[in-house]
């Protein structure tokens, strides 16, 4: 028994006591006496008072230690700690040493500001992890190891940034170094874990861009100062002119203004109605070439009416009216039918409300839309209160994997008489559990002709784009009785059509994942232009039989993945990516969050989502429309652009920079930039000139544009061309003036003769 819990040795004077210690997950699996006796704890009397201090001694008091928290002078003296900062420090006592002390000034002031700036900008995380802790106060973080004393509570831990908690202020790199088990959500974390978010384009790119710039820049000033030593000149020189071309050539700037562009872009996009998560994610909308969209509450409302009724007996009625009221009738062969007066519509009516847990209150839906849906048609029927004549007794919750809901009730005021069973959910679920048939309130054995013909009247409500359930009761699970099927209407959003064509004509292809069946979902893609001749469409059990090759070879081609449940989105995302495309994926619900983790970019639903996939989210659309993804899109090739434009601006004058360096240094002339007054240009161009480029508006054009292609580098050709044309207008004028104005002091024959 005590093998459950772990048991730990502390001091007790001479001796050693043991103290009993229970997880909350093994405590939930046993019996209040069981746990009562691993604990030693009495049932009646609680525990003595010297028993309550001993075991304080071990565990501390129920609450969490405030620590100290590190002095922000440390914070601010750590920042010095960059390899760039230190060389530039170092040059600024190479100009003391050299006596040149307004060069010492200037630099040291630089770098002072360059070090604010990235500590203002880098410091002060201020997280809230009031859902953690329960403490109300942000906490600051910072990377300082805390002793280990200190360490043993949460809010302590000050280093450390916890999964579920919310940034109040300020930003920082961090390293995942586990995930919550022990709390609820811990297992779908611990999933989410497995799955290791892709390294975006943009993150990709500036690595690449920044190996290149240092290779080439570290290669050309080693060049440089070796022909420098070998015309003879001093090696302190030398260092400084190492310096002050290292500083030229590395746009120190570049990862703010990158940083400053995305969030400007990340608030647009909130003005939009999407809010994004992870700033570099913007950029890989860019390049976003595969969207796979949930079918219900994103590319339609949500909003479900029941618009047609089909009888196991073979009647078809047609149902009017919009939205979660009683106003509309039920109308068969030209008469309303109210109440009980046609029992085989009113058995369908009753099994749909009586399996169900909305509620509709002052027109206002409590629940789910489909089970709404049910009770707006009971109340056009009048038969709205039938829930109150049963007690219910047990129930099979709906899943997305099983497709059905059930529940077992007793009448109220038959009590004795046996438990009947309703179901509801997607037919060739329901059917499975029925024997029988409902013929004008018999029940018959159910054949196969049957069969056949309820599946005809569900393909057809579903190729008019219906939602179909199909509806049974009986005493048993197994021992069903079929009364029939309810189409409901779920009409695609409004401009979806639109945003659907601009995509697809731009080259974004467009996938349906939904768990509703072929014939509806092929009914809505095509109406929303997302499904042609050319397409396919394959269910959840065929992705099942595929492995993750054969199945990339076929999903070019597919369209609508229908009958599919959240755990089939990972394999269609990992297919998709084995093919090269960055994929965008939508979800709502928990046993969404591995799938949201592993697509490029993962879309969480705002309004039905919940948390975990939100937290698993790259991208949350605030009012679940997928319109807003197509902005998201477009906001993302704009910032790219700007990224660009930035880059090119940047290389230009270090370029430029680099190379009147250079060549002074070749030809044996007078630097005509020292390091001071590089590092002064340095901060002026990352200022306002770039800041400027970053908040260019979007060109509306852009979302025609195709997605850029993930192994483009930055630097494309063109781009090199242009910032080379550039470069050399720089250094020409440059070398104007400072000949012009050297000419005219005599300062530049001076240099030279010196
Ligand atoms: P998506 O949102 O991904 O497009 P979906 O909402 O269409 O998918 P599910 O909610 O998983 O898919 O529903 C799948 C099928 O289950 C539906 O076609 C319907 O037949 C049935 N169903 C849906 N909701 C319920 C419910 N509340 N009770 C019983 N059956 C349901």
């Amino acid at each position: 028994m005590v093998e459950v819990a772990r048991l730990q040795k502390i001091p007790d004077g001479d001796n050693e006591t043991m103290i009993p210690v229970l997880s909350s997950k093994k405590a939930s699996e046993l019996p209040v006496d069981e746990v009562a006796s691993i604990l030693q704890a009495n049932l009646q009397n609680g525990l003595k008072n010297c028993e309550v201090c001993h075991r304080r001694a071990f565990h501390g008091w129920n609450e969490f230690d405030i620590s100290e928290d590190e002095p922000l002078w440390k914070k601010y003296i750590s920042q010095f700690k960059n390899p760039l900062i230190m060389l530039l420090l170092a040059s600024a006592v190479i100009s003391v040493v050299m006596h040149q002390f307004d060069d010492a000034v200037s630099i040291t002031v630089a770098i002072v500001i360059v070090v604010t700036v990235a500590f203002v900008q880098a410091v002060d995380l201020s997280i809230d992890e009031s859902s953690l802790t329960g403490e109300t106060a942000p906490c600051s973080k910072s990377t300082a190891p805390q002793p280990a004393a200190t360490n043993g509570d949460l809010t302590s831990r000050s280093n450390i940034a916890f999964m579920g908690t919310l940034v109040r202020c300020g930003k920082a790199k961090g390293i995942v170094i586990g995930t919550g088990e022990n709390s609820e959500f811990g297992e779908v974390f611990k999933m989410m874990q497995a799955e290791e978010a892709p390294k975006t384009p943009l993150q990709k790119s500036m690595d690449l861009l920044g190996k290149q710039l240092s290779l080439y820049s570290f290669g050309i000033i080693g060049v440089i100062m070796l022909v420098g030593w070998l015309q003879g000149k001093h090696i302190l020189d030398m260092f400084t002119i190492g310096v002050s071309l290292a500083v030229a050539a590395i746009p120190e700037g570049l990862p703010i203004v990158v940083t400053v562009t995305l969030a400007l872009g990340v608030m647009r996009m909130v003005k939009k109605r999407a809010i994004v998560k992870k700033l570099p994610i913007v950029e890989t909308l860019g390049c976003c070439n595969v969207i796979c969209s949930d079918k219900t509450g994103t590319l339609t409302k949500n909003e479900m009416t029941v618009t047609h009724i089909f009888t196991s007996d073979g009647q078809h009625a047609e149902v009017t009216g919009v939205g979660y009221n009683r106003f509309g009738e039920v109308m068969l062969d030209g008469e309303v039918i109210h109440g009980y007066n046609n029992p085989s519509i009113s058995k369908i009516v009753e099994a749909g409300c009586v399996c169900n847990d909305a509620l509709i209150r002052n027109d206002t839906l409590m629940g789910k839309p489909t089970e709404g849906a049910l009770i707006a048609l009971a109340m056009k029927m009048g038969l709205d209160g039938v829930q109150e004549d049963y007690i219910r007794k047990a129930e099979y919750p709906f899943s997305s994997e099983q497709k059905w809901m059930a529940v077992k009730c007793i009448h109220r005021t038959q009590q004795d008489k046996p438990e009947v069973c309703f179901m509801k959910g997607a037919y060739e679920q329901v059917i499975r559990y029925c024997t029988s048939y409902n013929c004008k309130g018999q029940s018959l054995p159910l054949v196969q002709q049957q069969r056949e013909q309820y599946q005809q009247e569900k393909m057809s409500m579903g190729s008019a784009g219906l939602r179909v359930l199909a509806l049974a009761s009986g005493p048993e699970l197994g021992q069903l009785t079929f009364l029939g099927l309810v189409g409901i209407i779920d009409p695609p959003r409004t401009g979806v059509k639109e945003a659907v064509t601009t995509l697809i004509s731009s080259g974004v292809a467009i996938k349906m994942v939904t768990g509703d069946s072929q014939e509806t979902a092929v009914a809505i893609a095509s109406r929303l232009g997302l499904y042609s001749k050319n397409s396919q469409a394959i269910s959840g059990e065929e992705i099942d039989d595929l492995d993750i090759q054969q199945l990339s070879q076929i999903t070019p081609k597919v369209a609508v993945f229908y009958r599919a449940s959240p755990r089939h989105k990972l394999k269609i995302i990992k297919s998709l990516q084995n093919n090269g495309a960055v994929v965008a994926m939508t979800g709502d619900g928990v046993n969404d969050a591995v799938a949201l983790k592993a697509a490029d970019i993962g879309v969480a639903m705002g309004q039905t989502g919940t948390d975990v996939c939100k937290e698993a989210a790259d991208m949350i659309l605030v009012d679940d429309d997928f319109q807003t993804i197509m902005s998201a899109i477009e906001e993302g090739k704009g910032i790219y652009n700007n990224i660009k434009n930035f880059v090119r601006f940047q290389l230009s004058t270090s370029i430029a920079a680099l190379t009147l360096i250079s060549l002074a240094t070749l030809m044996n002339f007078p630097n005509p930039l020292n390091a001071m007054q590089i590092l002064w240009i340095n901060i002026i161009m990352d200022g306002p000139p770039a800041q400027s480029l970053g908040v260019e508006p979007v060109d509306k054009d852009i979302i025609r544009k195709p997605p850029r292609n993930l192994k483009d580098s930055i630097l494309t050709k063109n781009l090199i061309v242009k910032i080379l044309v550039s470069s050399i207008i720089i250094v020409c004028g440059t070398l104007f003036v400072f000949w012009r104005e050297g000419k005219e002091t005599g300062g530049f024959k001076k240099a030279v003769d010196t």
